[in-house]
């Protein structure tokens, strides 16, 4: 490293790299205090100040996949942090410098010299006092409905949702929320609830489980104190019960969840439901079903990719943390099944950054995702009752399975090569991601090596097409859904 010897004048500084080295930790400190500390550690490790002459400062990088984020996200941040330390300084230039990489001669061991002082946040209390007797599970401030990202799988559950927030009691009474597992019912009705509460602060807003209020009820039936459990209810403003498919085959429940649903919906107290699956297909008693019939009933559905893309972006924000769009992608398009698979890989990939420092990259969550796979009970967590959901297939099965049903390789489907025995199979894929993964044309045309999106309609036009008139071809797509257990 060399260093100016041109005489002293403004603008100009004569220092050592101790000298670099002290203004750069002077100058990290600062910076460590204005951005989340996983981006901190993420994009400062291993940077170093490389040279200050004539008021610019040179800020030397590791790694030169992190120059455009520098310039682009820290470099007026930086630029500030060091004037303050430096009034001469006019200018943060970057520089990649490989040899920068755990050269701690020049550069800091960010997590020694930073040490991480708050600690995660602990489970708060679980519940919360309301009023005498009322009891409600807390309503998580996470789920709200800003950060709720909406799509065509749950548009018309989010403008329900919205329209009971504005108006409490009112044409959506009860509403009732339907859907597999982990497709944002919990977070729908909470945060539908929180908004409720945020404009209405003193409204009872009681937010509770089936299996709650299924305890409670035979805690009565125990005690005996049937009066003060109907009261507790009507007391309530805005009544949410999460899960009620949890109520079929209890007839003891039902009754008495008949009795406060009618004396609720009289006073006209919002309802707000939820269950795996519509009234009519609940083993509930006709009234109950047919009380839930009067409001509004709206299904969650699993997202189409760009949905689940848009829900990546927004997680990641909310963790603080940085993944690559190509990695988002790719959790995206294979992560098909429901929002808390994607929160799961997330999580993992956050461990794991967090414990060996590792960015995550497409193989690292592939990786995870691998593990994660492995588990075959993760679905029945949370619910407590036992579902069998189908794995969707994701992109790499389906070229899996195309490639060995007709015996031409991944590698040839995914390039150029328009012989028959290649395209056609190509084309499939094309058919079978757009049809059921709901993977978009612009997509796959991208994960086909840069293809138009107008080529892959072309293609699965021409698919669709031989279906109709081709007893052959459809023999063969209809024996690979079955094997991808599409159908
Ligand atoms: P369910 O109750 O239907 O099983 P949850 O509401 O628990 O599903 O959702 C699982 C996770 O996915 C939650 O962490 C939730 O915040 C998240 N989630 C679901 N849908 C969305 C969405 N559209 N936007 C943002 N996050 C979502
Ligand atoms: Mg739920």
């Amino acid at each position: 490293m060399t260093s100016s010897v041109s005489s002293p004048s403004i603008g100009t500084s004569l220092m050592s790299e101790a000298a670099y080295r002290d203004l750069w930790l002077e100058v990290l400190r600062k910076i460590e205090t204005k951005i989340p500390r996983s981006q901190f550690i993420t994009w400062f490790r291993d940077t170093a100040v490389l040279g200050f002459e004539e008021g610019t400062l040179v800020v030397g990088l590791p790694l030169p996949m992190s120059l455009n984020w520098h310039l682009e996200h820290y470099r007026a941040m930086t630029l500030t942090a060091a004037q303050e330390l430096e009034p001469n300084v006019r200018q943060v230039v970057y520089q990649v410098d490989n040899g920068l990489k755990d050269d701690r001669t020049r550069t800091f061991d960010l997590l020694l010299a930073f040490p991480e002082q708050k600690r995660r946040k602990l489970p708060g209390k679980q519940e919360v006092k309301l009023a005498e007797g009322i009891v409600s599970k807390i309503l998580s401030p996470r789920y709200a409905l800003e950060n709720f990202i909406v799509g065509s799988s749950n548009r018309l559950a989010f403008a329900a949702c919205q329209s009971v927030a504005t108006q409490p009691g009112g044409k959506y009474n009860p509403l009732f929320l339907y859907g597999g597992v982990g497709l944002g019912k919990t977070h729908l009705l909470q945060a539908t609830g929180n908004a409720i509460l945020k404009q209405m602060p003193k409204a009872t807003v009681v937010y509770t489980t089936t299996e709650d209020f299924a305890n409670q009820v035979i805690e009565t039936v125990m005690n005996q104190k049937w009066e003060q459990f109907r009261r507790r209810y009507r007391l309530v403003d805005v009544l949410i019960i999460d899960d009620v498919q949890f109520l079929a085959n209890k007839e003891r429940m039902q009754e008495e969840f008949f009795h406060t649903f009618n004396a609720l919906y009289e006073d006209r107290k919002q309802i707000i439901l939820s269950a795996d699956r519509p009234p009519q297909e609940l083993q509930l008693d006709d009234r109950l079903v047919s009380r839930f019939e009067r409001g509004m009933i709206a299904d969650v559905s699993a997202p189409d990719y760009e949905t689940r893309l848009a829900i990546l972006v927004e997680k990641t924000k909310e963790y603080e943390l940085f993944i690559d769009m190509h990695v988002l992608q790719f959790i995206a398009e294979h992560a098909t099944k429901n929002i808390r698979e994607l929160e799961g890989i997330l999580m993992q990939a956050v461990a794991q950054y967090e414990l060996e420092q590792r960015m995550p990259t497409v193989k690292s969550i592939a990786d995870i995702m691998r593990k994660l796979n492995k588990d075959p009970h993760e679905e029945a967590e949370h619910t407590g009752f036992e579902i069998s959901p189908k794995r969707i297939a994701s992109f790499q099965d389906v070229m899996e399975a195309v490639s060995r049903y007709y015996s031409v390789s991944v590698a040839d489907m995914l390039g150029q090569s328009r012989v028959r025995e290649i395209l056609i199979p190509r084309q499939i894929v094309m058919f079978l991601c757009k049809k059921y993964l709901r993977m978009s044309q612009t997509r796959l045309g991208e994960l086909f090596s840069g293809r138009d999106h107008t080529t892959v309609m072309n293609s699965t036009n021409k698919i669709e097409e031989k279906l109709q008139n081709d007893p052959q071809m459809l023999r063969e797509v209809r024996a690979l859904e079955k094997e991808l257990d599409l159908v």
